[in-house]
């Protein structure tokens, strides 16, 4: 079986309220998707995004990819490409011709080509893995927050995060305390201050929601990505809550978390290859790993496959729009679906509303 074609489309997905944290705002996601075919007549998808910033034109994206990923793909077999090991030096680093949508796609179709579902050809036996709501709502009115709050705990999440890192900590202490007013006390709470603070500043916070008395399950990003010592020193400091990070980081910089001891749950968000290295590596650790989110779900047959995946994120973003069925989540439950590769089938109706020239 060999890749004989492609294709490219560009999409403009207007989101339905701002996403954003401590740092960011967005109002749309630009998506690429791209569509890989065989001589065998299959077919797989992988998507990307973009998030605020335009992607390129279509005619673009086209001569960008038939320039630097397409010749590596022609005439090639999905499974060799998917699991080739590429040398991580030069033009090589950050995936050289593998890039995440291709990764994806080239997956999809080694699993329908082995009649399975995703998860199964990764190793996966259960379908089903722990998720947990995330806001993304900083940008929101506290009404605004209220409302996607219940719509989390109306979807079965036992388990929420939220931003923090406003400049007034009683801002974050008041939207813990709506959170824990919507979702009740026993909720799973964890908080993303997405790089806002210093070390001394993050210890500061975390000791002020514990005066409050609430238990916070992790602090995400709370000081710059690669901070190594400061990390370090966060995960000694702070016995009564978790160390979260590693999702802006690379493999390496993963691995300097896991060899500097700075970091209590790895998030090994990176593309599928670099995820499963980089959970191999915090397994020979000890150090359990989390999964941020993943264009239209796709990540739930990545975690399904990873032995110590605490749990996988959920936005309830617009791109599952675009999907004929989306991934479902029940009870606070990702559910990888049973059907062939991935089994994230593009709606063409809506692929043609949302495509842009
Ligand atoms: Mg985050």
């Amino acid at each position: 079986m060999k890749i004989t074609d492609y294709t490219l489309h560009r999409l403009k997905i207007p989101l339905r309220e701002p996403i954003g944290d401590s740092q960011v705002r967005f109002d749309v996601h630009w998506m690429t998707v791209v569509e890989l075919h065989t001589d065998a007549g299959h077919s797989g998808v992988g998507f990307q995004i973009q998030q605020g910033m335009p992607t390129a034109s279509l005619d673009t994206l086209k001569v960008q990819f038939e320039h630097a990923v397409w010749p590596s793909l022609l005439g090639e077999p999905p499974l060799g490409l998917a699991q080739r090991i590429v040398r991580p030096r030069g033009g090589n680093v950050g995936g050289g011709y593998l890039t995440p949508p291709v990764e994806t796609a080239l997956w999809d179709i080694v699993a329908k080509q082995q009649e399975l579902p995703l998860y199964r050809v990764l190793g996966g036996t259960d379908p089903r893995v722990p998720a947990y709501g995330s806001t993304l709502d900083f940008r929101l009115s506290d009404d605004e927050f209220r409302e996607k709050l219940e719509r989390f705990r109306s979807l079965g999440f036992a388990a929420i995060k939220i931003k923090v890192g406003h400049p007034d900590l009683a801002w974050d202490l008041r939207r813990i305390a709506i959170t824990k007013d919507v979702m009740g006390e026993g909720v799973r709470l964890m908080v993303d201050a997405n790089e806002a603070w210093s070390v001394k500043e993050t210890l500061i916070r975390l000791h002020a929601y514990r005066a409050e008395g609430h238990d916070i399950f992790w602090i995400e990003d709370p000081i710059t990505r690669d901070d190594y010592a400061g990390y370090a020193t966060l995960c000694a400091e702070l016995p009564f809550t978790r160390v979260n990070t590693g999702e802006y980081l690379g493999y390496s910089g993963k691995r300097r978390l896991l060899e500097h001891n700075a970091v209590d749950v790895l998030n090994v968000h990176d593309s599928i290859g670099t995820t499963r290295s980089a959970a191999r590596l915090a397994a020979d650790y000890g150090v359990p790993v989390s999964l941020g989110n993943t264009v239209l779900e796709f990540g739930v047959h990545l975690a399904a496959s990873l032995p110590e995946c605490l749990c996988l994120e959920f936005s309830d973003l617009q791109w599952n729009d675009i999907a004929v069925e989306p991934i479902r989540f029940e009870a606070g439950m990702a559910i990888a679906p049973d059907r062939l590769g991935h089994g994230i089938e593009l709606d063409r109706d809506k692929l043609a509303y949302y495509s842009m020239p």
